[in-house]
């Protein structure tokens, strides 16, 4: 089993993810976490959409890691932890969240990936037209622990170019940006910060998906050994208890190693499928 102990990895972050991060990779791996300084990750994208996001979130944490190789050279590992939000993909009206946190080995070129993936019910958006509605807004979401920002209104969407104040700390603060937007626009927009210094609950998936990253590092390939031997892919086909017809739900569990190009595919013993799930005895 390989050892990254006494490693440098640099973790590319402004936003504090080093306090969700950081412990575990040298509680577990022995790994010593640095982050640059000054490194502007903005860039990349951000949520309050002053600068736009393009590419996967994956993607996005593959360019991270890239710029944090070239700011720390002396680094072996590199880090990035990448959130999205939106609707769920089957459920309506449930907001949807995935933080993924990635490790890149260039020594090895081993690439893993962490992730959690949790209702986000921390994503609150409100427009008010009162100072006091943006008070109680205020109050309900848990300010100023969990960040706010304020954005003016065109066309009846947030817009950061009308008016953006991202950093309030205080009511004062964050009553004053709410009284700017107000002038400009005669409405102000808000929105829970979901950058993660500014919200403890997106801090709590990062380390959750830390420690999924963790146990792909413990899940070995059988023929190389390469760590990664994760889960890639659920297949569906589990047979009808009805007609026994094969449905959408998951019959085995399939990994595929990176390294070796070994696949495996493990039937889950769970029986036969309910007929409600079945198209063919149940339309
Ligand atoms: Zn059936
Ligand atoms: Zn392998």
């Amino acid at each position: 089993m390989p050892s990254l102990r006494g490693e440098i990895a640099v973790l590319a972050t402004m936003h504090g993810k080093e306090r969700a991060i950081a412990p575990l990779l040298s509680r577990f791996l022995g790994v010593h976490v640095v982050v640059p300084e000054a490194f502007d990750t903005d860039r990349f994208g951000t949520f309050s959409r002053d600068v736009a996001r393009t590419g996967t979130p994956l993607e996005t944490a593959r360019a991270k890691i890239a710029a944090g190789f070239e700011r720390v050279a002396e680094a072996r590992l590199g880090l990035a932890s990448e959130g999205s939000f939106g609707p769920h993909p089957v459920v309506p009206f449930l907001a949807w969240g995935s933080e993924r946190v990635v490790l890149v080995d260039r020594a090895s070129g081993l690439e893993l990936v962490g992730q959690h993936e949790a209702p986000a019910r921390h994503v609150v958006h409100a427009q008010v037209h009162h100072v006091e509605d943006a008070r109680a807004f205020a109050a309900r979401v848990g300010f100023p622990r969990q960040g706010v920002i304020v954005m003016g209104v065109a066309d009846g969407q947030p817009s950061p170019a009308v008016a953006l104040a991202k950093d309030a700390h205080d009511d004062e603060s964050l009553l004053a940006a709410v009284r700017r937007a107000l002038a400009v626009s005669g409405v102000a927009s808000l929105e829970t910060d979901m950058r993660a210094h500014r919200n403890p609950h997106r801090m709590r998936c990062i380390r959750r998906a830390t420690l999924d990253l963790l146990r792909a590092w413990y899940s070995h390939c059988p023929a190389c050994d390469r760590p990664g031997y994760v889960i890639s892919a659920r297949l569906p086909g589990r047979p009808c208890g009805g007609c026994g017809a094969p449905t959408g739900q998951v019959l085995a569990d399939e990994r595929r190693c990176a390294g070796c190009g070994l696949v495996e595919r493990r039937l889950r013993n769970d029986g036969p499928a309910d007929p409600a799930h079945c198209d063919a005895c149940n339309p």
